[in-house]
């Protein structure tokens, strides 16, 4: 059986890169640019004052000292936005408040706590060394110069500075859309009552929750009951999409019907992973669109989604980096032995005195969705490992940006 890296490497050597696409700049928060931006501006684009005070000549100031102050005549006013009326002559200052620009003449600026002023003069105690509280024209950035690779991911601080060089358009890869579809004839959507044998389809909207979490555009297509047609008829629908992820179905019972669709209308790479929860988790195409069959079972197909399905997205997406974090970190209770398969067992992970501490989160069948919903973290438990005792250190892969 294969063993997990094997699978993910055999998905992914298939999964291009979805291509570029232009959006307002609003929209691209959490998204990959597509090529690296150089600055056609300078920031900031004028030398400007960074306190309230007063813009002066720091050579008129060199001889000033606490008993003899050098005293400057005040000739106007310049606030943000605005710009002096008239280049500072030597002797002057003039009135000036934070981002204002600094007059033409005028090479420094005193803080306004530092003065005495009068109503036509303002005196200075000490010398104002040349550049004082100047905000130079490109300090932050040079024309030219490269602001963002390509492939960097617009945090807010990336689209802060593209905004402030004024890009209002930018050019990142397109989100993929992925049709979601469950199979089995013991399904009925949410809103419906249950009869005898029924249960609801709950794995497509945790996958479709799952999918915009990692930045896709979810399609559900409803469910599919066992019967060939009817999956057929479906599965044709779904091959718009960039990706199509099934739920059930895929194991080796008589109804499992989505790996003889794949054989019949594309090709089945491989259904089973060498892994708990989620060994019947199928890969292949349908037409050229990429398949993901996981399980059926809730936290199975939770599980797997994090393991191939995410990364599958976030490389359509132009992300570097695919998988999630992973930590050491020490076990507060016992993990049972993991058999032959690699066990991913829900946990909490926190950090306690500056080191990461796990803790299952309950019962581990893979029907047990409610053990998911406290975790923040699949411990991975390598294959034939003996049983971890408390104190044991494990990995932790983390599903959460930040531990709260
Ligand atoms: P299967 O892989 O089709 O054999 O399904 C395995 C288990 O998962 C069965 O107990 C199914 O009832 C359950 N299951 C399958 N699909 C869903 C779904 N969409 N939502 C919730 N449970 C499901
Ligand atoms: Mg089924």
């Amino acid at each position: 059986m294969l063993r997990v890296e094997e699978a993910l490497e055999r998905i992914l050597a298939d999964i291009p890169r979805l291509e570029p696409e232009q959006v307002p700049l609003a929209e691209a928060s959490g998204r990959v640019l597509a090529g690296a931006i150089a600055s056609q501006e300078e920031v900031p684009p004028f030398a400007n004052s960074a306190m309230d005070g007063y813009a002066l000549r720091s050579s008129d100031t060199q001889s000033a000292t606490a008993q003899g102050p050098r005293r400057l005549r005040l000739v106007g006013i310049v606030q943000a936005g605005q710009v002096a009326e008239r280049p500072l002559e030597a002797g002057e200052a003039m009135r000036i408040l934070t981002g204002a620009p600094v007059p033409p003449g005028a090479d420094a600026v005193i803080q306004q706590e530092l003065t005495e002023t009068g109503a036509d003069w303002v005196q200075v105690q000490a010398p104002v060394a040349q550049g004082n509280n100047v905000r130079h024209a490109g300090e932050d950035i040079r024309r030219g110069t490269q602001v963002l690779a390509e492939n960097a991911i617009l945090g807010p601080s990336e689209i802060g500075v593209l905004a402030s060089l004024g890009v209002a358009h930018v050019t990142i890869y397109r989100r993929p859309v992925v049709a979601i579809l469950a199979t089995g004839d013991e399904l009925v959507e949410i809103d419906q009552a249950l009869r005898p044998g029924q249960i609801r389809n709950s794995n497509s909207y945790l996958i479709a929750a799952a999918t915009a979490r990692a930045g896709g555009v979810p399609r559900p297509l409803g469910i599919a009951r066992d019967q060939v047609e009817e999956l057929r008829a479906k599965l044709q629908a779904a091959q718009q999409a960039d990706l199509i992820i099934t739920s059930g179905g895929v194991s080796v019972g008589d109804y499992d019907l989505v790996k003889d669709i794949m054989r019949e209308q594309g090709a089945i790479d491989f259904w089973r992973v060498n892994l708990r929860p989620g060994k019947p988790l199928a890969f292949g195409k349908l037409g050229s669109t990429p398949l993901l069959g996981l399980p059926g079972n809730p936290v199975s197909a939770a599980v797997t989604f994090e393991l191939f399905a995410r990364p599958v997205l976030r490389k359509m997406q132009g992300f570097s980096q695919l998988l999630r974090p992973m930590v050491q970190a020490r076990l507060l209770n016992t993990v049972q032995e993991s058999g032959s398969r690699r066990h991913y067992v829900r946990a909490q992970v926190t950090l306690q005195d500056g080191i990461f501490v796990a803790r299952t989160t309950g019962p581990q069948d893979s029907h047990i969705l409610t053990s998911m919903v406290g975790a923040n973290a699949l411990l991975v438990i390598p294959e034939n490992s003996p049983a971890v005792q408390p104190g044991g250190m494990v990995q932790a892969m983390l599903l959460v940006e930040g531990l709260g």
